[in-house]
């Protein structure tokens, strides 16, 4: 008898000391801490926006935009792509399926096929028609995209009643963030078209919405003169507005503002100038306000996806290059479209009542010729050199012809069949040309695929190569150029390496579920579809590899 008591007495401790610990470190389970349903989640991404640029122009935007998230909702302020290239197929498809090139398949925008030994474009698909154009080249799925998307998972946990919108000027932009089982991706057709376009991999007509947006010539109002928003000479953040670093448009000899895109429209591929203008974007807010209409998104209370992809400030940048008086005013003008597009969600929505998350699909380099200028290291490469150099010392060495198939994306293609007939071993092959690499000027590291399939870089740029290379799809050499080094012309930027000019991208939440503040900790670009699919309570995409951000999470 005493000794049952004891016994009691100890049950009832510890039973004690259980509830205090659950208490103080682990939420009590109730309805309201299992998931938060939004009734939207709006996924952006900003093409090529560097993190710095919230910083450089942080001064000059409204309290509506860019700074109401900072402000409002948490900021990620070490935020990193973990993978080469980063390029937009696989910055965008990184994004929503949480995980990397190795997992998701997207390698690059464009990559050498080796089984169909042809290239291919990362939403290119020969089976579906275009919707809305008669164009050959926008047959576009994301049949090449291997993982699901949140989107995606958000689908299967609703039983498909939580809709999925894809939107952006760019094709990938707007179909890989939608996802496999979405309702819809629109993307806009130029050249002279200027319409809203989708793919019968989703519907056979476009919706009334959209029929009804194109018709409304809001695309054509855009042929208008761009200038600076503000007082040009009040544009501190930039260099001079005349240089030597950035193409310009057709027809027009100096690269300064103002633009008359009407005038220009005709040299410039008609619609596309619109694309290649920080009016690309507000064309873009336009349609996904419209969007939020058309198709009831965040109507009722099953969670609906809608994804946002800003494709212009790619254009720009690559036009003219990060440090231009024209990336200045196309984010100035961003910030106001992003403003327009928060107050129409405030006021259909409702405050509160949505989770929204901005990012980049990667970064950018500074022109290498100005970084030249300041006594930077940087260049230029030339890969027909390389490409050659390397197919006659693999012939030299080994006294056979054709042994590479193709160099492309910084990789090497071996011609598998003929080192098959000459009895080639792949090993010593992939040895021979690695060493043959690194004696090229400007090329600062090579991995073979041995390397990469052998063991796993924990850290460095060998582990970025890793992420980003995808067994199946990509080749059997992966060289790296010096920094600030590219395969570009002499004007504008571009991105595609994992140094932090290119991988150091905003990450910013707000709305609800998600806390007010900031933090220095790295985040990785997979972390994101984990953490919206850990506020939303669904099964994470099945190929996701990232971390849910708890510290961003109420
Ligand atoms: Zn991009
Ligand atoms: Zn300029
Ligand atoms: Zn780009």
């Amino acid at each position: 008898m005493i000794k049952k008591i004891f016994l009691a007495i100890i049950l009832i401790i510890t039973v004690t000391q259980c509830a205090t610990k659950d208490s103080s470190s682990i939420k009590i389970n109730s309805e309201d801490t299992i998931s938060v349903r939004p009734k939207l989640v709006v996924g952006i991404v900003v093409d090529q926006m560097r993190y710095d640029y919230l910083t450089r122009f942080y001064d000059r935007f409204g309290q509506g935009g860019f700074k109401r998230m900072i402000n409002e909702g948490f900021n990620c302020k070490n935020n990193h792509f973990n993978y080469i290239p980063t390029y937009t197929g696989p910055g965008h498809a990184s994004v929503f399926t949480g995980t990397t090139p190795q997992n998701h398949g997207i390698i690059s925008n464009n990559w050498y096929d080796k089984f169909g030994k042809d290239m291919v474009y990362c939403a290119s698909d020969s089976l579906v028609r275009a919707v809305g154009s008669d164009s050959e080249l926008e047959r576009m799925s994301p049949r090449r995209m291997k993982t699901t998307t949140f989107a995606d998972q958000n689908r299967l946990h609703t039983q498909l009643k939580g809709k999925s919108i894809g939107i952006a000027i760019k094709d990938r932009g707007a179909i890989l963030p939608a996802g496999h089982a979405a309702n819809g991706a629109y993307w806009f057709r130029g050249k002279d078209e200027g319409n809203w376009i989708t793919s019968t991999y989703y519907r056979n007509e476009l919706p009334d919405w959209v029929q009804k947006f194109n018709e409304s010539d809001k695309a054509a109002s855009y042929f208008k003169e761009w200038n600076t928003l503000y007082d040009i000479t009040t544009y501190g953040e930039s260099g001079a507005d005349e240089n030597n670093f950035e193409r310009g448009f057709k027809g027009k000899e100096k690269a300064t503002f103002p633009y008359d895109l009407a005038a220009l429209k005709d040299q410039n591929a008609g619609y596309d100038i619109i694309k290649g203008s920080a009016y690309g974007n507000s064309l873009t807010a336009d349609f996904a306000i419209a969007s939020i209409d058309g198709e009831s998104l965040g109507a009722d209370d099953i969670t609906d996806v809608l994804t946002v992809s800003f494709s212009s400030t790619d254009y720009v940048g690559h036009n003219f290059g990060v440090n231009s008086k024209e990336i200045e005013d196309t984010y100035l003008r961003l910030d106001k479209d992003l403003e327009r597009f928060f107050g129409v969600l405030d006021t259909k929505v409702g405050k509160g009542n949505y989770t929204v998350f901005l990012t980049a699909d990667h970064g950018a380099v500074q022109v290498p010729s100005y970084l030249k200028k300041v006594k930077i290291p940087s260049g230029y490469f030339d890969m027909v050199e390389l490409t050659v150099s390397v197919m006659d010392f693999a012939k030299r060495t080994f006294k056979v012809n054709g042994l590479i198939e193709k160099v492309a994306n910084d990789q090497v293609f071996f011609a598998y069949d003929v080192l098959e007939k000459n009895k080639i071993n792949p090993q010593e092959l992939q040895k021979a040309i690695a060493h043959h690499i690194l004696q090229y000027d400007q090329i600062d590291k090579v991995f073979t695929r041995e390397q990469l399939q052998m063991g796993t870089f924990t850290e460095g740029i060998g582990a970025l190569i890793q992420k980003g290379y995808n067994q199946k799809r990509s080749g059997d050499l992966v060289y790296v150029l010096d920094p600030a080094t590219i395969a570009y012309s002499r004007t504008g930027s571009t991105h595609g390496s994992g140094l932090n000019y290119d991988t150091h991208a905003p990450l910013l939440f707000m709305g609800k579920g998600i806390k007010q503040g900031s933090t220095t900790t790295k985040t990785t670009i997979p972390d994101i579809a984990p953490t919206i699919s850990a506020l939303l309570g669904i099964t994470f995409p099945n190929g996701a590899t990232g971390d849910v951000l708890s510290f961003v999470l109420e």
